[in-house]
């Protein structure tokens, strides 16, 4: 084979092996991101909880538990104990769709208030929590139409 026949060819072969590279660290990343969610989790972390018994807010110390049953999708999650004994639980992975944000009234109330924050005066909750601020704003307004 030619001299350039062979560079070619060592070529081709060097491409393919860095894409092979690149697809299997694609491939693989997924459960490495998991894993580091994982082991950069604190073993024990003090952590605001959700009963679903009582239906109440709880912080407390919850320890990690950690689940490897399907070794490509490793799950953690702190358990926690309200103060009667029950068991409440806050995922470490898959925070994304952990129940509590849904079922925590702190988490709905900071919601709300965020809400509030971004409220625009022509919405009509603007003028009921901030009245004096409705009041000047609205004096402005009459007094650029008579302008
Ligand atoms: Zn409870």
């Amino acid at each position: 084979m030619s001299k350039r026949g062979e560079e070619k060819k060592l070529r081709a072969r060097f491409e393919d092996t860095r894409k092979k590279r690149i697809a299997k660290y694609e491939e693989e990343r997924p459960l490495i991101e998991r894993l580091g969610t994982i082991f950069n989790a604190d073993r024990y972390a003090t952590t605001d909880f959700f009963c679903n018994t009582c239906k109440r807010d709880c912080t407390g110390t919850g320890y990690r538990q950690v689940l490897t049953l399907r070794k490509w999708l490793p799950t953690a999650w702190y358990v926690g104990t309200c103060p009667n004994g029950h068991k409440m639980i806050r995922r470490i992975t898959d925070k994304n769709t952990d129940p509590y944000y849904y079922q925590s009234y702190m988490v709905q109330r900071q919601r709300n208030e965020m809400e509030d924050s971004f409220l625009t005066p022509d919405n009509p909750r603007f003028k009921l929590l901030y009245p004096d601020k409705y009041d000047e704003l609205m004096k402005k307004d009459g007094q650029r139409t008579k302008n």
